[in-house]
């Protein structure tokens, strides 16, 4: 996983190695080493500020915490349903309702996962078969070209152009075809920071009734938006039937760590991506799901406290880098900015990011570990760097990060 430590997902180049048989170890039988892995011992060895990986360093909300502890303490410490319990089912069923009118039967149209992480790997391997391909955006979250390797299905991408980050009409239309079993995405986006406008939504559910494919939506940071509305995919007309939305616990209430996630679709969708979670992890999470329950019941305040916060911490970190002398591509959500390091002398990301602890104190990963080997070139020179840090961390790091203009 891009996001934890001991990472374990092969890149770059995932597809190409996970071709390699199931691909994700190494010819010795050794989990392939990833840049994120490189870049973590780089940060532990060196003192540099790991803005490398995206997750927070604070606590959510202590309504939460307080309902976990709680949970612990009256005895929900055995497996919960196999859907999730039916109190956090119904809060996720409130939640697309409060905030996007979306309409959901909580007994069978939500379904509670293993964080979006196992969400995301029952859908494809519930609704793909071998040879199906499957059209996704690059760059991609790491997990998705591994994923689509276990699932046996053939990856295909459409590019995300620097610096809008905005797939075009025609590469969709010409990447969508019959073949497509299932049309995944992320909105908004990680690494790019990109939110998909209401018509790009359109032309891809157009694209999905034409050549009868699935869409998988993953939306982990639909509350973290900057001055955007996020627009789920599945409130516009003639796309419900056809899509399963995915998200997560983690990224809106800082609690990454308990993995409580969960999909919406038909009830059709659900059985079958059941039928397939059940063997992976059956249930987990019994004390943490009615925490998040809690959350997802929290006042419209928290929802929007939450996105001015991270702005605020966007725009220190990209303000930071700016005036280091990168260029930098201001994302509209989630946690990470993008940054050139071409305009600070390097052409390679890579060794920017080999360099940068040394140089500056600051840990970045180089956007082509989202990328296929083919895609990579055009994103050789990007680094992306997480901003979901305490305020006085982000200083400290925009301060060192001046160190490279200093020279
Ligand atoms: C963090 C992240 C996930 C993982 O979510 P979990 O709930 O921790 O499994 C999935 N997709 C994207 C795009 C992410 O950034």
């Amino acid at each position: 996983m891009t996001d934890t430590p001991d990472t374990c997902t092969p890149l770059p180049g995932s597809w190409q190695r996970a071709a390699r048989g199931a691909g994700l170890f190494g010819p010795a039988g050794e989990v392939h080493p990833t840049i994120f892995a490189e870049m973590t011992s780089l940060a532990v060895r060196t003192g540099a500020i790991n803005l490398g990986q995206g997750f927070p360093d604070e606590d959510g909300p202590t309504e939460l915490l307080e309902a976990a502890r709680a949970a612990i303490a009256n005895g929900h410490n055995q497996y919960p349903p196999g859907r999730g319990t039916p109190d956090l089912r119904e809060a996720i069923a409130e939640h697309q309702e409060r905030f996007y009118g979306i309409h959901l039967n909580p007994s069978d149209e939500v379904l509670v996962t293993t964080g979006a992480t196992e969400a995301l790997a029952a859908t494809l391997l519930a609704l793909s078969e071998p040879g199906d391909e499957i059209v996704t955006l690059e760059p991609y979250y790491d997990a998705y070209g591994a994923l689509i390797r276990l699932a046996g299905a053939q990856p295909r991408t459409v590019p995300l152009p620097h610096p809008s980050y905005l797939p075009s009409r025609e590469q969709l239309t010409a990447a969508i075809t019959d073949r497509t079993r299932i049309i995944l995405l992320n909105t908004p986006h990680n690494p790019c920071g990109v939110l998909l406008p209401r018509s790009t939504l359109e032309h891809i559910v157009a694209l999905a009734r034409q050549h009868n494919a699935w869409i998988v939506t993953d939306e982990v940071y639909e509350h973290l938006t900057f001055g955007v509305q996020h627009l789920p995919i599945a409130s516009l007309p003639g796309a419900a039937e056809r899509t399963v939305t995915i998200s997560s616990g983690g990224k809106t209430f800082n609690t990454t760590g308990w993995k409580v996630g969960w999909l919406t679709a038909s009830a059709e969708a659900v059985t079958a991506i059941q039928s397939v979670k059940q063997f992976l992890t059956y249930a987990s999470g019994a004390p943490f799901q009615p925490a998040i329950a809690t959350g997802l019941r929290l006042p419209d305040e928290y929802f929007s406290q939450i996105a001015t916060g991270l702005q605020a911490k966007r725009d220190l970190l990209s303000e930071g880098l700016s005036a280091a002398g990168f260029e930098v591509s201001v994302p509209s959500g989630g946690y990470f900015v993008i940054a050139d390091a071409h305009s600070v002398g390097y052409e390679d990301a890579v060794t920017l990011c080999r360099e940068l602890p040394e140089r500056a104190g600051v840990v970045g990963v180089p956007v082509t570990a989202f990328c296929s080997p083919e895609h990579s070139p055009a994103y050789a020179s990007l680094v992306r760097f997480a901003y979901c840090k305490r305020t006085e961390v982000l200083r400290e790091a925009a301060d060192r990060l001046s160190r490279l203009r200093a020279r």
